[in-house]
C-alpha cells in the first residue's frame, strides 16, 4: 500500500509543475520554476522546458530579504550584480529574471516562483500581477498539501490510537485467558462481595469448582449452601470477624458441589476499607481436594505398617493417648492387649520370609476381624501387635473378646498348602483398674504378656498386681544369677547313675549349683525361671559345659572310671546353632571324647521347636557320638510316635513317678509301662529320684536297668567324686543288704 503522504507530495509536485508550465506559456520564457524551501526538503516544479537544470541556482537571483509580496525583476542580468554568474556567462546565458516570494503568511516566505530567459526584457504591471496570482496558486497548492498532510497525521494518529485500543483489548483478553488458565490450573477462583449491596461475584473457576453453570446469578446464601451445616456457621463467623476487625480470614473447609461431589476448599478473604468501614470483601477460593488427598495418603504411609496396612507404633501411641484422654473425661474403660506371635522365627527359618509375611498378614486380618471398627489393631513391629478396646463396663467384659482373639490366632494358618501353627500369647491390662497412664498401662500389659508366655505360650493373661510382684521377683533372680556367674559362684555338682543290676557306676549327671554368699550352695529350684531368659540361660549353659568338661578332664587324666557325664540343656541352648561344635571343642580341649557326654533334653525343650528341627539337632548330636537322654519322661507331651521319630538313647523316668512306689498303683503302672516300652524300643532307662530301699527293690524286680537318687548319693561337688568312686563298691554292697532285708 502506497503511503498517502507520497500521494500528497506528488500532488504538490504536479501542481507546481503545472504552474511552472503555465508561467512559461504566459510569460513566454523557457525557464520557470516554483520552489519551496521546507524544513526538510526543497519542493520544485520538475520540468523547465529546456535541457538545463539550473533550478537551485535560479533562486540565487531572488532576494528573500527584499520586500515581500513584491515581484523582483532584473531586465538584464549582465547589468546586475549577477553579471559573472555561471548561468549568465555560460550555460543558458540568462539575461532576464523575474521572481515572486511564496508566502504562507505575510512576511514568511517559504520559497519563490522564478522566471528566466536568454533575452533581456521588461516586466509590466499586468505581468507582475499575473505572476503574483500564479504564486498565490502555488501557495494554495502548498497549503492544501499541508492541510492534507496534517489531516493525514491526524488520521494516522487516530488510526494509531485505534491500534492502541485494539492492542490494549487484545492484551486484556490475553490476560483474561492467562487468568482463566491459571485459575483452572491452580483450581483457584476469585470472589468479591459488596458488603453494602450484598451482591456477590464469582470468577469462572468458582462456578466450575462448585459445579454451577458459569454466570448463574448468585447470592451469599446460595454460596453458603455448598458447605455442610456446621462448616457454614464457621465460614459465616470468619467473615463476620474479618469485617468487624477490618482484617482478613483464611479457612479450609469441605464443600459439597451442586452435583453432590465432596471437595475440600481453601478460602481466603480480605476486607476493603473505605473511611474506616469495610465496604467489600475480596478473596480467593481454591480447590485443595487433591492436595488433601495426597496429604492423607502421606499421612497414611507414615502411620501404617506396609505389610499388614495396620496402624504402626506411632499411630498406636497416638490412639492410645487419645483413648485414655477420652476415658478419663467420660469415666469409661480402655483395655490394652499386647499380642506376640510365638513362632515367627521358626516359620521364617523353615518356610522362608514370604511364608512368614503371609502368616503375619493372616494374623493381622484375624485380629481386625475379631474386633469392632472403633477398636484399634496396630502392628508394633516384627511379631508384636497391640489392640486398644474401648466402650465396655467391667474389666472382665474383655474376657470374651480376649478369648475370641486367642482362639482365632491359635488356629493354624494355611500358607502355600502348609498348615502352619503360629501360636499367639496375649497380655491384657485395663484402664483405670490396673494403670492410669499410657506408659504404665503398656508396661502392665507387657508383664501380663510375659506371664502368658512363661505360663506355657498360646495363652492370654490379664494383668494383676501379683504378676508385677512375680516380675519383680524374677528381676531379682536374674540379677542374683548374673552376679553369681560373674563371680564364678556357679559350678556343677555330680550325681551318680548306677546300674541297678550290678551296682556299676555308669556315669554322673552334672547338676547346676550356685553359691549364695551367706547360705552356701543352692540347687537351681529357686532360679529355674532364669532358663526362660535367653542371655542368662546361654551364659549358665556355657559355664556348666566349661566347668564339667574341665572336671572330667582332670578325672580322665587321673584315670578315674567316671563313665559318662550328662549335661542338661535349656531351650535356648538347644535352639542355638553350633551346639555340637561347641560341645566337641569343649571335650577335645580337655583331652576327652564326645562319647564321654550325655545330653539330657526334656520333652518341653524338644517340642518348643518344630519336631523336624529338633530331630535334626538330635541327629547331629548322635552323629557326633554323644548319648541322648530324654529327661523327665512322662511329664510332658512327648508321645510314643515321637519316640520312634527322634533319635534317643535313653529315657529318664521322672522322679514324680517314684513317689510311693510300690504302694501307689498308678505310678507302678506307669513305671512298668515305660520300662516295657523302652525295652521294646531298645532304649536304656534311668529311674530318677530313688530314695528308698523299697523303691530300689521294686525297680530291680521290674528289670529297670539304671537308677539315680538320694538313696545312692545326692549331687556332690567335683572334689568329692574321686573319694565317692573309691568308696562306692562297699556302699553298694551295704545297700544290697538293706534292700534284701526290706
Ligand atoms: P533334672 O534334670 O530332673 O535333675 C534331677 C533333679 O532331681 C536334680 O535336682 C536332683 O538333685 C534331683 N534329685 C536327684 N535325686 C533325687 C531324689 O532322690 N529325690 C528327689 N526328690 N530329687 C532328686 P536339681 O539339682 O535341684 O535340679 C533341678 C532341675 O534343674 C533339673 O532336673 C534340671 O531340669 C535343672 N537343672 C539342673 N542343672 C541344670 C543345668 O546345668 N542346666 C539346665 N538347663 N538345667 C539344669
Ligand atoms: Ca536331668
Ligand atoms: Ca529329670
Amino acid at each position: 500500500m502506497q503511503d498517502s503522504s507520497v500521494l500528497t507530495e506528488a500532488t504538490l509536485k504536479d501542481a507546481l509543475d503545472r504552474i511552472g508550465a503555465f508561467a512559461r506559456d504566459v510569460f513566454d520564457v523557457p525557464l520557470a520554476v516554483a520552489g519551496f524551501l521546507d524544513c526538510q526538503r526543497i519542493w520544485l516544479s520538475s520540468r523547465w522546458g529546456v535541457d538545463v537544470d539550473p533550478s537551485p541556482p535560479l533562486s540565487t537571483f531572488f532576494d528573500p530579504a527584499a520586500a515581500t509580496q513584491q515581484v523582483q525583476t532584473i531586465e538584464d542580468l549582465r547589468q546586475s550584480r549577477f553579471a559573472d554568474h555561471p548561468l549568465v556567462t555560460g550555460g543558458p546565458r540568462l539575461r532576464f529574471y523575474a521572481g515572486v516570494p511564496l508566502e504562507l503568511k505575510p512576511g514568511f516566505p517559504m520559497g519563490n516562483l522564478s522566471l528566466a530567459g536568454p533575452e533581456p526584457r521588461g516586466f509590466g504591471e499586468r505581468e507582475a500581477v499575473q505572476l503574483q496570482r500564479l504564486a498565490a496558486m502555488a501557495v494554495d497548492a502548498l497549503r492544501s498539501q499541508r492541510a492534507s498532510a496534517r489531516l493525514e497525521v491526524e488520521i494516522r494518529r487516530r488510526r494509531l490510537g485505534r491500534v492502541d485500543l485494539w492492542r490494549q483489548r487484545r492484551q486484556l483478553r490475553r490476560q483474561n485467558v492467562m487468568i482463566d488458565l491459571t485459575e483452572r490450573m491452580a483450581h483457584v477462583g476469585g470472589w468479591d462481595l459488596d458488603l453494602q449491596t450484598g451482591s456477590l461475584f464469582w470468577s469462572d473457576e468458582i462456578y466450575r469448582i462448585s459445579e454451577v453453570p458459569i454466570g448463574r446469578a448468585i447470592t451469599t446464601d446460595f454460596a453458603l449452601s455448598f458447605y455442610p451445616g456446621e462448616e457454614r456457621g464457621k465460614i459465616a463467623a470468619a467473615i463476620d470477624r474479618a469485617v468487624a476487625s477490618l482484617g482478613s480470614f483464611d479457612i479450609q473447609t469441605p464443600l459439597v458441589t451442586a452435583n453432590n461431589t465432596r471437595r475440600w476448599v481453601h478460602i481466603r478473604g480480605e476486607a476493603e476499607v473505605v473511611g474506616g468501614v469495610a465496604t467489600r470483601l475480596t478473596g480467593v477460593l481454591q480447590d485443595i481436594t487433591s492436595h488433601k488427598a495426597s496429604e492423607a495418603q502421606l499421612w497414611h504411609v507414615a502411620n501404617h505398617d506396609t505389610l499388614t496396612n495396620l496402624p504402626n507404633r506411632a499411630l498406636f501411641h497416638d490412639r492410645l493417648a487419645k483413648a485414655l484422654q477420652y476415658a478419663e473425661r467420660h469415666s469409661c474403660t480402655v483395655a490394652l492387649f499386647l499380642v506376640n506371635l510365638d513362632r515367627m522365627k521358626d516359620i521364617n527359618d523353615s518356610f522362608g520370609h514370604d511364608a512368614g509375611d503371609a502368616v503375619l498378614r493372616a494374623q493381622a486380618l484375624r485380629l481386625n476381624e475379631g474386633l469392632r471398627a472403633s477398636d484399634t489393631v496396630a502392628r508394633l513391629g516384627g511379631d508384636e501387635f497391640a489392640v486398644i478396646l474401648t466402650g465396655f463396663q467391667q474389666p472382665h467384659d474383655v474376657d470374651q473378646p480376649l478369648g475370641r482373639l486367642l482362639a482365632a490366632l491359635n488356629a493354624p494358618v494355611e500358607v502355600g498348602g502348609h498348615l502352619l501353627i503360629c501360636h499367639a500369647s496375649i497380655g491384657a491390662a485395663v484402664f483405670p483398674d490396673h494403670e492410669r497412664d499410657a506408659a504404665a498401662l503398656l508396661k502392665a500389659a507387657d508383664l501380663a504378656l510375659y506371664r502368658a508366655k512363661t505360663g506355657g505360650r498360646a495363652r492370654a493373661a490379664m494383668f494383676s498386681p501379683a504378676i508385677r510382684l512375680e516380675r519383680d521377683h524374677q528381676m531379682t533372680i536374674l540379677a542374683t544369677v548374673r552376679s553369681a556367674v560373674a563371680d564364678g559362684r556357679v559350678e556343677p555338682f555330680y550325681q551318680p547313675i548306677i546300674s541297678l543290676k550290678t551296682g556299676v557306676i555308669h556315669g554322673f549327671e552334672a547338676l547346676l549349683r550356685w553359691r549364695d554368699p551367706t547360705s552356701g550352695f543352692q540347687p537351681p529350684g529357686s532360679i529355674m525361671s532364669v532358663f526362660d531368659d535367653p542371655d542368662l540361660s546361654l551364659m549358665l549353659g556355657d559355664c556348666m559345659v566349661e566347668r564339667a568338661t574341665a572336671d572330667m578332664g582332670r578325672w580322665h587324666a587321673a584315670g578315674l572310671p567316671f563313665g559318662r557325664v550328662g549335661l542338661n540343656v535349656s531351650e535356648f541352648e538347644f535352639r542355638r546353632t553350633g551346639l555340637v561344635t561347641r560341645l566337641r571343642q569343649a571335650v577335645e580341649a580337655h583331652g576327652l571324647k564326645t562319647s564321654h557326654l550325655v545330653i539330657e533334653v526334656t520333652e518341653t525343650v524338644l517340642l518348643s521347636k518344630d519336631i523336624a528341627v529338633a530331630e535334626a539337632v538330635l541327629q547331629g548330636l548322635r552323629d557326633a557320638g554323644i548319648t541322648i537322654a530324654l529327661d523327665d519322661f512322662g511329664t510332658g507331651h512327648a508321645s510314643l510316635s515321637h519316640l520312634q521319630q527322634i533319635p534317643v538313647d535313653l529315657l529318664k523316668v521322672d522322679s514324680s513317678f517314684m513317689r510311693d512306689i510300690p504302694a501307689r498303683h498308678d505310678n507302678v503302672a506307669i513305671v512298668s509301662a515305660v520300662i516295657g516300652l523302652a525295652d521294646s524300643l531298645g532304649l536304656d532307662v534311668v529311674a530318677e529320684g530313688i530314695e528308698t530301699a523299697e523303691q530300689l527293690r521294686f525297680l530291680r524286680a521290674l528289670g529297670c536297668p539304671r537308677g539315680q537318687g538320694f538313696l545312692f548319693q545326692p549331687a556332690m561337688p567335683a572334689s568329692e567324686v574321686p573319694a565317692f568312686l573309691d568308696a562306692w563298691p562297699r556302699r553298694w554292697e551295704a545297700l544290697m543288704r538293706i534292700a534284701a532285708a526290706a
